[in-house]
């Protein structure tokens, strides 16, 4: 613990020396800061603090070479050990205990640690990131003052007590009949007075106080209730299997394959009351834009206490329902992604609903994926997790094939309603698509004329935003690009701007081509705004709105839309992914996919699952009444097998297709897949970094295999690809760079990894690495 005295540092705080004493009985506190660093600290806890530090809570340590003092977590308390006496007087002591109660209980702490050794996260870094920061900052309490008499003028004669001027004398008598303390809004309301008599009683030393935090009020809402629904015999067989792992008290992942319509949601809610009927509660997790007030109601209604957590909620409003999920008061947690670490003192059962969503992977450290923390979770409590949707992951498929998941089927939608039949448009030889630049073809016409013609509603999903994707100059042939991204601009007519879809960039067109100076800039291309545009034009006796996430930027705006066109207020509905899932509304009857090369064509071995997914779930947002309902798709690829499967509903032949396919390629779900990115502000210095990268990893793959050589002629089952650049190379100013590490399993790479890293190069001029163990976006 050595620190120069001429340290600029101008937080350093220097830390007393622990004195030389010849104790052996003392405590260590294990803890872990916000870095990527795999093991815990141990710090000497001195014995004013130890009554006061229990695991989960914070500590403010000294930490590095200069021991400037920062914030970590304890993870855990020990007593020392012989070592430990040994190396006394070189620990470091813990300076201060931060929190008056854990922020984590032991079975979170461990899950922390679970995500961190899956993830190749610090410790440090999974906690600081699943403690919301309105916890962390006790968002939206005050700190108020609580009275009471003071311990040597508790006992009051009446006749003392008649001495004394009237408010005075009320002000004692109310706090001798009390026995717990009283603020000073309690004291002025009972004893109808100011403040004046109580800063009085504290002058003469008969009060006294105590400071306490407290969250503020916060009024609830009520919902109407409604009744359950009689269960189909699938829902009730569904059901019976999920109620029974439940009561048996056993964790299985049931994998609920259900078609778009089937049902799915009546299921989680009743096996959620078979919950809550034993005193337990449950999570629901479901993608950020499904938490609309109609899912949200759906839940309410059937339940006392629900927490919603959702990404627009302040500070203060998420730190208010952590505070009621952490005492244990609510029923049903429903939420976006974070809200699998929901501290639920008696969970019973999880439910991830549109399980293949690629939005339960979180993107930046800790880069977990929710449904496997949920699983994790789920072992830990020995209690069911159920993932349900119309389109599962190949991963979960995977799992099922392999006995890992239990398959639950509900094939057939409610009310012996049926699949709406989808048809495939061939859009090479359309000349209003090819010649005139349209994006709604001849035959799409005519079909949303139908269905509008016949009263119905009409969704058209296309998945750009923005008005025209590309300004190209006809002089030199350049693209407009961002000048931080490696990507083109797009136009938006709305804003009058250009943006960049990555890093935000704006700015306004140029006259002529900024590269050439000669040519005026033409636009390729088109996004949801042209669309519109187009849309207006074509049907302009109908109302059309647009949902993206540029025109839903506001919050509430999204919930508005939905209610404009459930009352049918409006016709037609256009827009991106946003309205592709989880919307259930009978009258519409025609469905049409704009584009389906975009999708199809990206430079991603899950676009064709994505392509898949994406017209499945779409084409489900039809059909759902006696109306019954069409889907369009509008392709240049009708024979791809993700596009023709996807028409005949069949999800099994895509599958088993699919499959057989990543294997041959050695990628995920029957392999692990790892992603490495080098990033910095020099292109060669960064690619010099990623190449000596991967040859430190590749310097170890041999001996990671059997933990000695391969046998001559034998096939590393692990797979090195790369360094090169990723479809968005330059981003935010970063040029990037990555590897692509595929094993039979994880813990493989997480071997390799470990094995390899003192042979990493050291990081100069800025740049660094990131691992993303399952990445699930390869940009
Ligand atoms: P999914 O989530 O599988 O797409 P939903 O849960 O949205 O399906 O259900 C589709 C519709 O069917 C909803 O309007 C729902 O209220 C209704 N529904 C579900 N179960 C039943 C049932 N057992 N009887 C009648 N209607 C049902
Ligand atoms: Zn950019």
């Amino acid at each position: 613990m050595t620190h120069s005295l001429f340290d600029p540092d101008p937080y350093l705080q220097p830390i007393p020396k622990w004195e030389q004493a010849e104790l052996t009985e003392f405590q260590i506190a294990q803890v872990v800061v916000n870095r990527p660093l795999d093991e815990p600290f141990d710090y000497l806890l001195p014995e004013s603090l130890s009554p006061h530090l229990k695991a989960g809570m914070r500590v403010r340590i000294p930490f590095g070479r200069g021991d400037k003092l920062l914030i970590g977590y304890c993870v855990g308390i020990r007593h020392a050990t012989s070592d430990d006496v040994h190396r006394r007087s070189r620990l470091k002591q813990v300076a201060e205990v931060l929190d008056t109660q854990p922020l984590m209980d032991e079975k979170m702490l461990e899950l922390t640690r679970w995500i961190a050794e899956r993830y190749l996260a610090g410790w440090g870094q999974v906690i600081e990131g699943v403690v919301p920061a309105g916890v962390k900052k006790n968002s939206g309490t005050r700190e108020l003052t609580y009275y009471q008499l003071d311990e040597a003028h508790q006992q009051w004669t009446p006749e003392q007590l008649a001495k004394l001027p009237a408010k005075q004398r009320q002000l004692i008598t109310i706090l001798m009949q009390h026995d717990d303390w009283l603020t000073g809004v309690d004291l002025t309301s009972l004893a109808d007075c100011g403040p004046g008599p109580i800063k009085t009683l504290l002058k003469k030393g008969w009060l006294t106080t105590q400071r306490q935090r407290q969250l503020k009020a916060r009024d609830a809402q009520t919902y109407q209730r409604t009744p359950n629904l009689t269960l189909n015999p699938d829902q009730q067989r569904c059901l019976s299997s999920i109620v029974n792992a439940v009561h048996n008290r056993q964790h299985v992942t049931f994998l609920l394959h259900g078609a778009t319509g089937s049902g799915k949601t009546e299921v989680y809610i009743q096996a959620i009351q078979a919950v809550t009927a034993v005193g337990k509660q449950a999570i629901v997790l479901v993608p950020e834009i499904s938490l609309t007030p109609q899912t949200i109601r759906r839940f309410r209604s059937r339940f006392d206490e629900v927490a919603v957590l959702h990404s627009h909620l302040s500070d203060s409003e998420r730190h208010h329902e952590w505070q009621r999920i952490f005492a244990g008061e609510v029923q049903v947690v429903v939420g976006a992604r974070s809200a699998i670490f929901a501290p639920l003192p008696r969970l019973g059962l999880i439910i991830i609903d549109e399980e293949h969503e690629t939005t339960f992977k979180q993107d930046s450290t800790p880069r977990y994926h929710a449904r496997d923390v949920a699983d994790r979770r789920a072992q830990v409590e020995q209690i069911p997790l159920v993932l349900g949707s119309a389109t599962p992951s190949l991963e979960a498929c995977y799992r099922a094939k392999h006995g890992h998941y239990q398959l639950l089927k509900m094939p057939k939608r409610i009310d012996g309603l049926i699949l709406p039949r989808v048809d495939l448009v061939d859009t090479l030889n359309d000349p209003l698509i090819n010649k005139h630049r349209h994006l709604i073809g001849r035959t799409m016409e005519q079909g949303i004329k139908h269905a509008l013609e016949h009263d119905g509603q009409v969704i058209l999903f296309f998945n750009l935003r923005g008005f025209t994707p590309v300004l190209w100059c006809p002089a030199c042939r350049e693209k407009l690009k961002c000048p931080h991204c490696d990507l083109s601009l797009t136009w938006h007519k709305d804003k009058g701007q250009l943006l960049c879809h990555t890093c935000n960039h704006a700015t306004r067109p140029p006259e002529k081509c900024p590269y050439c100076h000669e040519g005026t800039l033409k636009h390729l291309g088109a996004g949801t705004q042209k669309l519109e545009e187009e849309v207006r034009s074509k049907f302009p006796a109908y109302r059309a709105l647009r949902m993206d996430s540029d025109s839903m930027r506001q919050h509430g705006s999204h919930d508005e839309a939905l209610e404009l066109f459930r009352h049918g207020h409006v016709q037609i509905l256009l827009g991106t992914q946003m309205i592709s899932k989880g919307l259930d509304f009978p009258n519409v009857t025609f469905v049409g996919v704009i584009d389906t090369d975009s999708m199809l064509f990206q430079p991603d071995f899950r676009a064709t699952e994505r392509t898949f997914q994406l017209i499945s779930q779409v084409a489900g947002r039809t059909g759902r009444s006696q109306k019954g309902g069409r889907v369009y798709v509008q392709t240049t690829s009708p024979d791809e097998p993700a596009i023709a499967l996807a028409a005949l509903h069949d999800f099994n032949g895509f599958v088993r297709q699919e499959l057989i396919h990543r294997a041959e390629q050695m990628m995920p779900p029957s392999t692990s897949l790892a992603r490495v990115i080098c990033r910095g502000m020099d292109e060669h210095a960064t690619l010099d970094y990623a190449t000596l990268l991967a040859e430190a990893l590749r310097k170890h793959l041999h001996l990671i295999v059997h933990d000695n050589e391969l046998l001559p002629g034998e096939i590393n089952p692990i797979r090195i690809l790369g360094p090169c650049p990723p479809s968005i190379a330059r981003m935010k100013q970063y040029f990037r760079f990555h590897l692509q590490i595929t094993a039979p399993c994880v813990e493989l790479i997480h071997r390799l990894w470990h094995a390899s890293k003192a042979d990493f190069p050291k990081p100069i001029g800025g740049i660094e690495h990131q691992i993303d163990i399952d990445a699930m976006s390869m940009r």
